[in-house]
C-alpha cells in the first residue's frame, strides 16, 4: 500500500503544480461591489473584513476569488486597472500574498499598502521541510481576526474620514461577533473526547485553529508555505505511521487543494477522510462560509463531528 502511495506521489506533484498554475492564472477577480474610496483586498478574508467594517461605504476588489489557495496567485489585467485606481491596497502579509507589490508597482497609481495582520501573534509551522517557517493562516484564529479587524477599521478611518463613524460602529458590531463565535467553537471542540483532538490535515494551514483550541498537529500533506509542493515520499510513510500509532480518528481536507494524496492516506490506515474544511480561503459568496465567523464555525462543525 504504501509503495502505491508513493508512486502516486510523484505523478500527483506535477499534476497538482499543472492545476494550481490552471487556476491562478485562469480565474478572474470578483468585480468591484459598493461605492466611495477604492479599496482593494488581496484575501477573500480581507475582502470579508472590510465589508463587515465598511458596509458598501467603500468600492472593493478582491483579487484572490473564492475557491483558490492563496499561495500564488497572478491578477488578471482587470485587477491591475482597479489597483491603480485604489486608495488603500490591504495585504495579509507573513509572505502569502508578496506578489501585489509587484502588482502595485506596475499598475502604479498612488494606493497606500497595508498589512493587516500588524500586532498579531504569528506562530511557526510544525510540518516537513518547513518547519519552522512563518504560518500565514492566521485567519484561522478568531483573536487574530480582532486585530485584522481593528487595523482594517483605522486605515480605512485614515483613508476616508468622513466615514469615521460607519468604520467604527461596523468594526465594533464584527468583534463582537467573534468573541461570540470563539465561544461557540470552543463549546464544539468540548464535544470532542480529549484523546481524540488530534488533526492530520491535506494542507498544512489550521495550525492557529489547533493552538487556540487545544487541538494536537500530528501532520500534513502539503506543507505551509505552499499547496504545490508536497511532503515527500518518506515524510508521508512516516505520516502514514502515526495516523496508526498515535489513533488518529480522520484526515481532513480542504475545499482549495487537491485532496487525492489525503484520501489514498486515509485509505491506507484505515481512517475517515474528511472533505471540505475552508484553508486558503472562504466560500462564495451567500455560502455559509462567505464570511470569516460563518467559514470558522463550518470547520469547527466538521472536525467536532468527525473526532467526537
Ligand atoms: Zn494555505
Amino acid at each position: 500500500m504504501i509503495l502505491s502511495l508513493i508512486k502516486r506521489v510523484v505523478g500527483v506533484c506535477s499534476l497538482a503544480l499543472a492545476v494550481s498554475l490552471l487556476a491562478t492564472a485562469c480565474v478572474p477577480s470578483t468585480p468591484a461591489t459598493g461605492s466611495g474610496i477604492g479599496v482593494v483586498a488581496t484575501t477573500t478574508q480581507i475582502g470579508a473584513l472590510v465589508r463587515a467594517v465598511a458596509g458598501d461605504e467603500v468600492r472593493l476588489t478582491v483579487l484572490i476569488p473564492p475557491g483558490a489557495e492563496a499561495h500564488d496567485f497572478e491578477p488578471d489585467p482587470q485587477a491591475v486597472k482597479r489597483v491603480h485606481h485604489a486608495r488603500l491596497v490591504l495585504k495579509n502579509g507573513i509572505g502569502l500574498d508578496d506578489w501585489i507589490l509587484g502588482t502595485v508597482e506596475n499598475a502604479g497609481g498612488g494606493a497606500r499598502i497595508l498589512v493587516v495582520t500588524e500586532g498579531v501573534q504569528i506562530l511557526t509551522s510544525a510540518a516537513g521541510d518547513e518547519a519552522g517557517e512563518d504560518d500565514p493562516h492566521v485567519w484561522q484564529d478568531p483573536e487574530n481576526v480582532r486585530v485584522m479587524v481593528r487595523n482594517i477599521a483605522a486605515a480605512l478611518t485614515e483613508a476616508d474620514p468622513a466615514h469615521a463613524s460607519v468604520f467604527a460602529a461596523g468594526a465594533a458590531a464584527y468583534d463582537a461577533r467573534l468573541v461570540a463565535v470563539d465561544a461557540e467553537i470552543r463549546a464544539l471542540i468540548e464535544e470532542i473526547p480529549p484523546q481524540n483532538r488530534k488533526m492530520v490535515t491535506n494542507h498544512d494551514a489550521f495550525g492557529y485553529f489547533m493552538a487556540r483550541y487545544g487541538l494536537e498537529f500530528v501532520g500534513a500533506v502539503f506543507p505551509v508555505g505552499s499547496a504545490g509542493s508536497q511532503a515527500s515520499a518518506r515524510q508521508l510513510a512516516a505520516l502514514s505511521n502515526l495516523i496508526k500509532a498515535e489513533g488518529v480518528k480522520a484526515v481532513f481536507a480542504e475545499e482549495e487543494v487537491d485532496p487525492r494524496v489525503a484520501r489514498e492516506l486515509a485509505n491506507d490506515t484505515g481512517v475517515r477522510i474528511v472533505t471540505g474544511l475552508y484553508a486558503d480561503s472562504l466560500g462564495p459568496p451567500g455560502s455559509e462560509a462567505a464570511t470569516i465567523d460563518g467559514m470558522l464555525l463550518a470547520n469547527a462543525r466538521k472536525i467536532s463531528e468527525a473526532l467526537k
